[in-house]
């Protein structure tokens, strides 16, 4: 596969051989990788033998931090044990290490390939960086590789969980586009149709290989970075905000910055995406169910003062982030009686728009058992989420980027 402006390579041997033929057409000699002990151990120790067999240098930089984070501290190791000037940098490793080395190569000017060592996410061909500063987490501007070169045998060697994860993250797309659709037709936010489409392809070639995928088979694993690495490229092409996502990530979110907050343990992003992306699906399913004239009695009914977001309450859920927060909720925030009143009626007007894209997302116990099927965290159970935690994230994680998802919707319709 060789699409877009990045080169993408995904097999076995070739994809090394490929790696330093490109790197001597493109005159590189000089590196920097960057990777975990284990990501090291796992790629990042044989990709470093071959480029010094060609005679060209490697600079290595191991993180050691257990759990690592793209934080502070990992950005300033990287930073000041770099090559410096005129090298390229390699991400050996998962989502965080290729946070971490894109945000560094970016602001140093220099290029860098990615080296995934497991199909756990979507963002290997992001443009922007995942970073944890001051203890919040925000996307920063920084660079897409030159290349990515997926390397099967360690992809299909990595552990079972980040693997799992990466099916999550997938799985999310259905929530993902259905609520892009649903902020276009509701909210006029941008929309890019064909992004949406080569993204509904990239989860539907994914889901046709699901029995290879959870025996974690070549062919499956194969499948599964494919389809990753286009559904990540498309959102992104589209600028849609990042990191991509609909209600999924918003929710996903709303855990992180709870935990971050707490200083308790993060769980893995795809796992968390998969479960909000169930209980997305669950709201999709309770909207199918709603006939036009239920929904024009429950609109009717519906007063602005339980839609628009509380100030009192943004301020206690939210603690130091109430400003990022309010910033985001403006709209809803400053919302008056005739805009909610033209906003209630365009969703009666739009009903069968609304239920088609309802259509489109399985339902929650189909997406259960799919997740099941390859032994992916489904429930809050398996994430390790404690029931208050979805329960709130339910109430509150609308009120993460101003974006108008199943979320909001759910609040309009008091089901939240
Ligand atoms: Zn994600």
């Amino acid at each position: 596969m060789s699409s877009h402006d990045a080169i993408v390579v995904i097999g076995e041997e070739e994809v090394l051989q490929r790696l330093i033929n490109d790197c001597r057409t493109a005159n590189r000699t000089r590196f920097t990788l960057v990777a975990d002990p284990n990501t090291y151990l796992a790629l990042g120790i044989k990709v470093e033998a071959m480029l010094q067999a060609q005679g060209w240098s490697v600079k290595r930089i191991i993180l050691e931090n257990n759990p690592l984070r793209a934080d502070e501290q990992a950005l300033f190791t990287v930073f000041d044990q770099s090559a410096g000037v005129d090298n390229t940098f390699l991400a050996v490793g998962s989502g965080t290490i290729h946070d971490i080395t894109r945000f560094v190569s970016h602001r140093t000017q220099n290029s860098f390939i990615s080296l995934p060592t497991a199909a756990s996410g979507d963002g290997y061909a992001s443009e922007n960086s995942s970073l944890i500063i001051n203890g919040f987490k925000a996307s920063y501007r920084a660079k897409r590789p030159v290349g990515i070169y997926a390397y099967l045998p360690t992809l299909c060697a990595a552990p079972i969980a980040l693997t799992t994860a990466g099916f999550g993250e997938m799985l999310g797309k259905f929530t993902t586009l259905a609520d892009w659709k649903l902020g276009y037709l509701l909210w006029d936010e941008p929309y890019d149709e064909h992004a949406a489409q080569e993204t509904w392809l990239a989860l539907q070639n994914c889901l046709g290989q699901i029995e290879s995928i959870a025996l974690y088979e070549t062919k499956g694993i194969r499948y599964l970075t494919q389809s990753l690495i286009e559904a990540g490229w498309g959102m992104q092409r589209a600028g849609n905000p990042s990191p991509a996502g609909g209600s999924e990530h918003q929710m996903a979110y709303y855990w992180e910055i709870n935990r971050l907050r707490q200083h308790k343990p993060l769980l893995i992003h795809g796992a968390r995406v998969a479960v909000g992306a169930c209980l997305s699906a669950g709201y999709y399913a309770a909207l199918r169910r709603i006939t036009l004239s239920e929904a024009k009695k429950t609109l009717q009914k519906m007063p602005l003062a339980l839609f628009a977001p509380q100030m009192e309450e943004i301020e206690t859920v939210f603690g130091p982030l109430t400003e990022r927060v309010k910033e985001d909720q403006k709209l809803f925030l400053e919302m008056d009686e005739p805009a909610y009143k033209q906003l209630k009626k365009r969703v009666v007007d739009a009903w069968p728009q609304i239920q088609s894209i309802a259509a489109s997302v399985p339902g929650p116990q189909q997406m259960v058992e799919w997740l099941q099927q390859v032994g992916a965290a489904a429930t809050a159970d398996d994430a390790d989420l404690e029931s208050e935690e979805v329960q709130q994230a339910l109430k509150y994680a609308h009120l993460l980027r101003g974006r108008f998802t199943i979320l909001k919707l759910a609040h309009l319709f008091g089901m939240a």
